[in-house]
């Protein structure tokens, strides 16, 4: 439910009408604009009275909000969140390049991609330590060892890192990570968004394989409910009957999130390709559609990378693509932080 209030009321008498709603289980969230202030109620507003909170007298217009997401819903929250990471922010006109390797392989390979991707206008590092691999042959990841590396990558250039957890149990080792990422895989690990709603830290969260854009949403909303209002959504391609490519690129999802919601988007060519020769279009479409940022994996050496090496740039190619990145989003008005 969102009560927008009437203009020039006393402190005291919303104080009064949000300790009435409190007597009554509801939350009240206040969000005061230049011209109005609004309130975004939450809990179990199905048993209030629409019409005794319309006749309160501060009250101008009150509505329900049907959809089932509450604090990720852009009528709880008009203007756009800006989810700060280190000495920059994410979201809210802003716009960031994440980049590094699929996982982190070794010292040397974080160390080269990492100064690579900072030189070429990347803000963030990204690198996975734990790895979600679809056969458990394959390379897990350097797990402690790998979060290791990518912090001394960061002692180095300076750059905050973003990098992938898949278990609760893994989250004291995450304490100083600046962004942990929810990959697809984990988008509905309830018990692990619970868990990071308790933090007060960026959230990553990328769209499952074969999820609605409302599913994502109400996995942001686990994470906002706890208390954690620095969620970043990421479209990262989902599964369609195409073969060609390894997953489909919604596109679309870019401006419907940026309707529904005030949250950031932001958006990974590399996993929703495959194919790194298409993460140049893909990565240009995506700013032209809205996107509040990209997250790209690049490697130093891709046909011998231990992940998702098909997909991964040469530094030579990041190097190629960030001016076109820069000046599309410097032509959809996005600030470039750097
Ligand atoms: C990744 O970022 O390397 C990754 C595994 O992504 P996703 O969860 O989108 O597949
Ligand atoms: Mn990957």
């Amino acid at each position: 439910m969102v009560v927008t209030l009437k203009s020039n009321i006393q402190e005291r008498q919303l104080n009064d009408f949000i300790q009435w709603l409190n007597d009554q289980a509801i939350e009240a969230k206040i969000i005061r604009g230049v011209h109005t202030t609004i309130l975004g109620l939450v809990g179990d507003t199905a048993q209030l009275d629409i019409n005794l909170i319309r006749q309160v007298s501060i009250v101008e217009d009150v509505v329900r909000v049907q959809e089932p997401y509450k604090k990720a819903n852009r009528k709880f929250h008009p203007l756009d969140t800006l989810a700060p990471v280190g000495p920059f922010s994410i979201g809210a006109g802003n716009f960031h390049v994440i980049s590094g390797p699929c996982s982190v392989e070794s010292e040397k390979q974080i160390e080269t991609v990492a100064a690579r991707v900072k030189a070429a206008g990347a803000t963030l590092l990204r690198g996975g330590a734990f790895k979600p691999r679809t056969s458990p042959y394959s390379f897990q990841g350097l797990r402690a060892e790998g979060l290791d590396l990518l912090r001394h990558a960061r002692r180095r250039t300076g750059m905050p890192i973003v990098t992938e957890i898949m278990n609760t149990s893994h989250i004291p080792l995450f304490e100083d990570v600046d962004v942990i990422q929810v990959g697809a895989r984990n988008m509905q690990n309830f018990e692990l968004l619970k868990e990071l709603g308790h933090l007060d830290k960026p959230i990553l969260l990328k769209r499952g394989l074969s999820n609605t854009v409302e599913e994502l949403l109400m996995s942001a909303e686990y994470i906002l409910a706890g208390g954690n209002e620095k969620v970043i959504l990421c479209e990262r391609g989902i599964r369609t009957f195409e073969t060609a490519t390894r997953n489909t690129l919604d596109l679309s999802a870019i401006p419907l999130i940026k309707r529904l919601s005030h949250l950031p988007v932001i958006v990974d060519p590399s996993h929703a390709a495959g194919l790194s020769w298409m993460v140049e279009p893909l990565s240009l479409a995506a700013v032209a559609a809205g996107a509040d940022g990209l997250i790209i994996e690049v490697h130093n050496d891709p046909e011998h990378a231990l992940s998702d090496g098909p997909q991964s740039l040469t530094p030579d190619q990041f190097d190629a693509l960030m001016p076109k990145v820069k000046a599309m989003a410097q032509f959809m008005g996005r600030r470039i932080e750097e």
